[in-house]
């Protein structure tokens, strides 16, 4: 079998920020991306596309343009870690070796354990910006819609993009607003977490719009069924007295949210720690347990928010540590679990949320230019026409300068 010097799996934002970065820092090892995809998206676009800010084809290129130069692509799937062997393992039998090893095959949608959801998704009024072939279908139905029921769900977490199943909400309502619809339209929102949002410091800006909008707002309400056929949802919640109780809601408009777990062959391998994510230092982003593995991305065992924001920061710590490992020595950069979800509140504004570990506030921006607790119309324009090209062009090609002048707080 072929042996790499470091071998990435996944050539999502993750995966490829990573060998970008590492093609930057050193041009003489060998690098390869195991990834059976034949298109890398921009997820971050999905919420906009959604509310028809965007087209869809503004969310994708083909993963061979993404791929670095001086990269090795190898199209399959992986199937099997064996970090004893410094071995994986494909789905077509074949065995490829490494020095050092980085994860980053992200975080598996979960559309199954929604009985009646898979089978419902894109007609019936059910959709969700979670799947790029259907947030075209999320902006159509909004367009269209003049009265009735929208209920919109948020399952538990971990998901990637925490804020993105009430940006849907709100994009939606501001949408019928300016229809001047919104009044006959009964807004739900059943979300399976016991708050808004989970960092204190965004959720009175956030109430704001839930109260201007009119929304129904249902806290530890999940998501358990869907009928697409009678257009009923099935939501259970806890009562006070400790037991579950299920109710259905009949509707006319489903946004809804996968529950979103690690994927299979990542849980069942030896990397996997308690929750199936893998188990790596929270900061260094090395493996607990394997010196020479490394996992970033959605599909980190670390607290961080899962966000390409997220992806953007770590991908810099792990390249540095990866090589550092490979010469022998320590890792010596450390992630401070940065994470941003921009949420957007109406067309044009968004709330700028940006925080690390523990929910420490962790702004880019200064206060005066952006206020991240309250609704920005700068936030709007960076998330709009400047985050996209610092994808693109920056990130996926590490530029670092372009993505975070201040990133590695250490000197490294
Ligand atoms: P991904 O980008 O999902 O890439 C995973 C890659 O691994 C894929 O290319 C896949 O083909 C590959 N892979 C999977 N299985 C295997 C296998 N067995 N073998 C080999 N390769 C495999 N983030 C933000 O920062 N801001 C936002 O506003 C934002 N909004 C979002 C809105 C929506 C609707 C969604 C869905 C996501 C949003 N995100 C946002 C989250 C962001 O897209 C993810 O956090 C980010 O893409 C994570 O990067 P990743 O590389 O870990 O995973």
């Amino acid at each position: 079998p072929m042996t790499y010097d470091i071998l990435i799996v996944g050539g999502g934002s993750a995966g490829i920020s990573t060998a970008a970065s590492l093609r930057k820092r050193n041009r003489k090892i060998s690098i390869a991306v195991i990834d059976p995809a034949e298109t890398h998206y921009y997820q971050p676009g999905w919420t906009l596309v959604g509310a028809g800010v965007f087209s869809p084809e503004q969310t994708r290129h083909s993963e061979a343009s993404v791929i670095p130069k001086g990269v090795e692509w190898i199209k399959a799937a992986v199937t099997g870690f064996l970090p004893e062997q410094n071995q994986v393992q494909l789905a077509d039998g074949r065995i490829v070796k490494y020095h050092v090893l980085v994860a980053a095959p992200g975080i598996k949608l979960a559309w199954d354990a929604i009985p009646g959801l898979a089978e419902a998704l894109g007609s019936n009024g059910v959709t969700s910006n979670y799947r790029y072939d259907l947030a075209p279908y999320t902006y159509r139905l909004v367009r269209e819609f003049r009265r009735g029921r929208a209920l919109f769900t948020q399952p538990p977490m971990p998901i990637k993009c925490a804020g993105a199943p009430q940006k849907a909400m709100y994009l939606s309502c501001d949408i019928w607003s300016d229809a001047r619809v919104l009044q006959d339209i009964d807004v739900e929102f059943h979300n399976a977490g016991a708050v808004l949002f989970g960092v204190p410091a965004y959720v009175p800006a956030l109430k704001n719009y839930i109260e201007r909008y009119g929304i129904d707002l249902r806290l530890e309400s999940k998501l358990v069924a869907v009928d697409g056929q009678r257009k009923i949802a099935t939501l259970e919640r806890k009562t006070a007295d400790g037991s579950t109780e299920r109710i259905e809601r009949s509707f006319d408009l489903l946004h809804a949210v996968p529950p979103q777990v690690a994927p299979e062959f990542v849980a069942s391998s030896p990397l996997a720690g308690p929750g199936g994510f893998i188990e790596v230092d929270q900061a260094t982003l090395q493996h607990v347990r394997y010196q020479n593995v490394f996992a970033l991305g959605d599909v980190a065992g670390t607290s961080n928010a899962k966000t390409a924001a997220a992806a953007r920061k770590q991908a810099p710590v792990v390249a540095v540590n990866a090589l550092a490992v490979l010469e022998g020595k320590q890792p010596a950069a450390d992630y401070n679990g940065y994470g941003s979800c921009p949420l957007t509140v109406e067309r044009g504004k968004i709330v700028l949320a940006e925080f690390g570990y523990g929910g420490k506030l962790l702004p880019s921006f200064p206060t005066w230019l952006i206020d991240g607790t309250r609704p920005s119309r700068a936030a709007w324009f960076l998330k709009e026409r400047l985050l996209p090209p610092i994808y693109w062009r920056g990130m996926l090609k590490g530029r670092e300068w372009m993505v975070h002048p201040h990133l590695i707080e250490e000197p490294v």
